[in-house]
């Protein structure tokens, strides 16, 4: 039985500066739907894993329209695991927005419209939630940007050296090296920025180093921005 009606379960919808992807700098509508499918032992957001606010579509959009941007990020938790999150991204995309969705990678990507940029996870091994990523997702993000370059970027955010032997053998297996932005995030206060930065730079890795940049503008505001 469907509680929740048509509606989706919000945790905040916020006005901020996008601190992560290919967008980072940028000011941001970010929607964080409540709920997750894993506990990652680095989550800044467990706030997510209780429930939020019923809200529908409507009411969702009345909100984001109160702020003076076109750019807006569905996240969470992970918003796919939500029944009308699709529908939320196709009114978005309707609406005129350049919509990212953030999602953990352990949820199909199927039913999200082709003009979203999904910005996906790659959970490494440290992170406590590794062997999570979807692999029909791999397939679905090819088609994805062969339809449309620059609608797919992937995350991976590391706590360790076999962290980054992982994600950096993850690209190389899967021949993502060019295709596709891939991000690599060092874990605050468990791996250095710099070291990650040494070690991609003495592998020549074609990734880019992300450091959330929400987390160096507000540093000790945990929701919100
Ligand atoms: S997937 Fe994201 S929201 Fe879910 S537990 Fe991991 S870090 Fe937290």
């Amino acid at each position: 039985m469907d509680l929740m009606g048509n509606k989706l379960n919000i945790s905040e919808i916020f006005y901020s500066i996008q601190g992560e992807s290919s967008y980072a700098g940028f000011p941001c509508v970010f929607i964080r739907l409540s709920g997750c499918n894993l506990r990652c032992n680095y989550c800044d957001a467990q706030y997510t894993w209780e429930s939020g606010e019923a809200m529908d579509i409507d009411q969702i959009l009345s909100i984001v329209n109160t702020y003076p941007c076109d750019l807006v990020e569905v996240t969470g938790g992970e918003p796919l695991f939500q029944e009308h999150c699709s529908e939320l991204l196709e009114k978005l995309v309707q609406y005129g927005k350049t919509v990212l969705l953030e999602s953990n990678g352990s949820v199909s990507l199927e039913d999200i419209p082709d003009e979203v940029i999904a910005i996906i996870d790659v959970k490494c091994p440290d992170s406590g939630s590794g062997n999570s990523f979807y692999s029909k997702n791999l397939e679905l993000i090819r088609k994805r940007i062969q339809k449309k370059q620059n609608s797919c970027e992937l995350k991976y955010v590391l706590s360790s050296r076999s962290d980054y032997l992982f994600a950096k053998s993850f690209i190389i297996k899967n021949s993502l090296m060019h295709d596709l932005p891939n991000h690599f995030s060092p874990v605050e206060k468990i791996l250095s920025a710099q070291t990650l930065a040494e070690w991609m730079l003495k592998d020549a890795l074609p990734v880019r180093l992300q450091l959330q940049l929400h987390t160096i503008l507000w540093p000790d505001i945990t929701r919100g921005v």
